[in-house]
């Protein structure tokens, strides 16, 4: 495989209908120090600790990835910054920058870690990061996340200003809960300097009681609302990601909507996930999925590894079909978004 390759475009991963794989995102733990009403059950099961990978061998397979083409690294999670010594794995793949291998090693965080860890992220080369915060509202925001101090991720977020990284802001937009508030947030990451993304409700996982009919507030809604008291000007800006950008003119900060269940966006799909236990999902609607942990442990050079990733993204499906309607209000896809990082 030659280490050059990798250009967009000019990848060794083309899927059957001619996408070139450049952007692969890591679940570096599914573990994580809030438990959203929309991601996870309280009581979560957790995957026992022997299933999941080393930081060791994340990197390698990372690496492998960087090798045969991918250009951008997302690290995600369960809550990414919670695993032990994730810096190491953070450091290492910063190499890949520095060589000019990769164009891009970031990660989203919940922003709880941040205070702790911005200024190491500069220094391993991420430059920008997706903190995930969808209210403003300290008890709203205990609601939701049902662990999590709002003043602590805002200090997380401060840490993160003055470390120089530029911030994009994920809320998910929720019945009933955050609804009256996006107005609020879009005025807040004006002022902030930050983008902001407002993320539809998926049906991924079983969350347990809350039921996600409930939950579901479609974006065009939001959208047309927003648009009541916001100028919101059309732009091309892509992140090679399935979001929908303007600009606000009052704030001149981009907004984003990221519409998986009223949008198909499956057609310039660039991506494929990476679970901690080196599982591959070459979409996050299907259940098909490769196992990369086999062949990585079962020889110290990479040739296996290889071929096992070839034969993944020769098998990367043309699209998703989530739905939400009464017919059919379980989980579509029955993981949770915390295995597959989203
Ligand atoms: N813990 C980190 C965080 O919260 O940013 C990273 C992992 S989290 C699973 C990644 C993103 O997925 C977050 O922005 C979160 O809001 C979003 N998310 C989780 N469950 C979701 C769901 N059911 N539908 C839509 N977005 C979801
Ligand atoms: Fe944790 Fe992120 Fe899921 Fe919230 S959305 S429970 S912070 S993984």
């Amino acid at each position: 495989m030659d280490g050059a390759t990798g250009q967009h475009g000019n990848s060794d991963l083309v899927d059957p209908f001619a996408r070139a794989i450049t952007y692969l995102r890591v679940s570096v733990t599914d573990r994580c120090d809030f438990r959203c009403v929309y991601c996870m059950a309280e009581d979560m099961t957790f995957l026992p600790k022997a299933d999941i990978l080393t930081l060791e061998e994340l990197d390698r397979l990372c690496g492998a990835f960087v090798r045969m083409g991918v250009r951008k690294l997302r690290l995600t999670g369960g809550e990414p910054l919670v695993r032990r010594n994730v810096m190491s794995l953070v450091r290492s793949l910063g190499g890949h920058i520095r060589t000019g291998a990769l164009d891009e090693l970031t990660l989203t965080t919940n922003g709880s870690q941040l205070a702790r860890y911005a200024d190491e992220l500069f220094d391993a080369g991420v430059r920008r990061i997706n903190v995930s915060l969808d209210t403003l509202d300290p008890t709203l925001f205990t609601a939701l996340t049902r662990w999590g101090k709002l003043d602590q991720v805002l200090a997380g977020l401060d840490a993160a200003k003055k470390a120089g990284l530029a911030v994009k802001i994920n809320a998910v937009a929720l019945k009933g809960a955050n609804e009256g508030e996006l107005d609020r947030l879009v005025a807040w990451t004006g002022e902030q300097g930050f983008d902001l993304v407002l993320i539809e409700v998926m049906p991924m996982g079983d969350i347990g009681g809350e039921a996600r009919l409930d939950q579901y507030l479609p974006l065009s809604l939001v959208r047309a609302r927003l648009a009541e008291k916001w100028t919101l000007d059309e732009t091309d800006y892509r992140t090679g990601g399935p979001a929908r950008y303007f600009t606000v003119r009052e704030t001149g900060r981009r907004l984003g909507f990221i519409t998986p269940l009223t949008h198909n966006f499956c057609e310039s799909c660039n991506r494929v996930r990476l679970t901690c236990t080196g599982t591959l999902y070459m979409c996050l609607g299907q259940e098909d999925a490769a196992d990369l942990r086999a062949p990585l442990r079962a020889s110290a050079d990479d040739g296996l590894l290889d071929q096992a990733i070839l034969a993944a993204i020769a098998r990367k499906p043309k699209g998703h079909d989530f739905i939400i309607d009464r017919r059919s209000s379980g989980p579509a896809v029955g993981r949770h978004m915390s295995v597959t990082g989203g």
